[in-house]
């Protein structure tokens, strides 16, 4: 166990400055600001983190990531 991995359960405050690795099976893959990300998706700062993840659709075939997780 690591305990300065990212937890699921953060807020995406506590998460802004890092990156979300977001791959999906077809092959696309993207590094979004975790703050722009919120942003975006106009959730408010105490979300937690997996709620912003389970939006996320792949921007080419419409499907869920296979791979999201924050990252530095
Ligand atoms: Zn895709």
């Amino acid at each position: 166990m690591n305990d300065s991995q990212p937890n699921p359960a953060d807020p995406v405050f506590l998460l802004a400055g890092l990156r979300l690795h977001v791959a999906c099976g077809c092959g696309r893959s993207t590094k979004p600001r975790i703050g722009a990300l919120a942003v975006r998706h106009r959730v408010p700062s105490v979300t937690p983190i997996r709620r912003v993840i389970e939006r996320l659709r792949c921007s080419r075939c419409g499907d869920k990531p296979a791979v999201a997780e924050p990252a530095h």
